[in-house]
């Protein structure tokens, strides 16, 4: 007899019961209605909900505002950091920045400037087109955490964009951290941090840490000696949606409502039998999980099955595992247990063996593994 084991040592089950009528799975939240919110013609206009930080015009939204210059709509580094008046929490911030053409200085020398979100968390803004420096202090990084994922950024004299996506930090009434920060950027469209947890704040010279700090602070934008300029600065401060629970997640099946139960059989098991074929036992157990929500009194009667299959760190489709070496009965019980986990729609376990049908077709037959 023919070893029938296939190279997938780990298969996940996911069975749901059959029901003659539609099955819809509510969740019980009654939820607030979003919102409308007209987000502008393109991607750079601020939506209907956004504060406009700058727009052209005036710096007055912004403390040190007068010590900048703002000429043909374009706001350029002057004396002194700039601080928003109004102060953020969660938010999504967009800015457009420029560094100096042509470029003077070298490395944190060249058209440095940078986004302090809440007076704090530093995302870098430098010519990083012309001038190399350390990566972690690049256009992107968050300054001495990370360096973008990618250098994205576009030649002195031309604007970039970053889309600043913000969840701040939480501290509990004696200051203790409860969550980190976290933060997403698109630096011209294009992902460079990707929900990166903040180790705290970014200075030069200390270890980042987090201080307790209010809820809320300002943006700053950072005068480091270099004329870059800014120009459309928008912020929208975020509230996930809201909602109640209004009762338990149930299933809604026509007029009844059927309330969801899990169950979880986990463990390893030997593959005894395809079809009416029995195998030689595997040496290799295959690991099962078998979850299966819904009415357990379906529990071994029809169900449909649908499957995964995963060896832990690779993913296949059920039928889409490669069949080792061997005689051809051997490829064929592979091809024979593969499609049968794709076709099974039911399960039992009795005693130390399960079973896997399509309908009342045997498919597959196990015996639970010494653990
Ligand atoms: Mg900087």
């Amino acid at each position: 007899m023919t070893k029938a084991c296939p190279v997938v040592c780990a298969v996940m089950l996911v069975i749901v019961a059959h029901q003659s009528l539609a099955k819809e799975f509510q969740n019980g939240i009654k939820w607030d209605t979003p919102p409308k919110v007209d987000p502008g013609q393109d991607a750079h206009d601020p939506p209907s909900d956004a504060i406009v930080l700058f727009d052209g015009t005036n710096l007055d939204a912004w403390n040190n505002g007068d010590q900048w210059t703002v000429e043909d709509g374009v706001a350029t580094v002057g004396r002194g950091g700039i601080s928003t008046k109004q102060e953020f929490g969660d938010c999504q911030l967009h800015i457009e920045w420029s560094s100096p053409d042509p470029p003077t200085g070298e490395g944190q020398g060249c058209g440095n400037s940078g986004v302090y979100i809440m007076g704090r968390y530093e995302v870098q803004v430098l010519d990083s087109y012309s001038s190399d420096t350390y990566h972690d202090g690049q256009a992107g990084a968050v300054y001495k955490q990370s360096p973008p994922a990618v250098n994205a950024t576009r030649k002195p004299g031309e604007w970039n964009t970053y889309d600043i996506f913000w969840t701040c930090p939480r501290f509990d009434n004696s200051g203790k951290l409860v969550s980190p920060a976290y933060i997403t950027v698109a630096h011209n469209g294009v992902l460079i941090l990707n929900h990166f947890e903040l180790k705290g704040e970014t200075p030069f010279d200390r270890v980042p840490r987090y201080r307790a700090h209010p809820p809320k602070g300002p943006i700053v934008l950072q005068d480091h000696h270099n004329p870059v300029q800014f120009r459309n600065i928008w912020v929208r401060e975020f509230k996930p949606a809201q909602g109640i629970r209004v009762r338990e997640p149930h299933f809604r099946v026509g007029d009844k409502d059927i309330p969801v139960k899990y169950v979880q059989i986990e463990g390893k098991w030997l593959l005894k039998q395809v079809g009416d074929q029995q195998v030689e036992p595997s040496d290799e157990p295959i690991q099962l999980i078998i979850t299966y929500d819904g009415d357990v009194s379906g529990y071994t009667g029809v169900n449909r099955m649908s499957g995964t299959l995963t060896d832990g760190d690779r993913l296949f489709g059920p039928i889409a595992t490669t069949r080792r070496a061997g005689s051809p009965e051997a490829m064929q019980l592979e091809v024979d247990f593969t499609r049968s986990l794709s076709e099974a729609n039911a399960f039992e376990v009795e005693g130390a063996t399960l079973r896997l049908f399509a309908g009342d077709e045997l498919l597959l037959v196990f015996d639970r593994a010494e653990e």
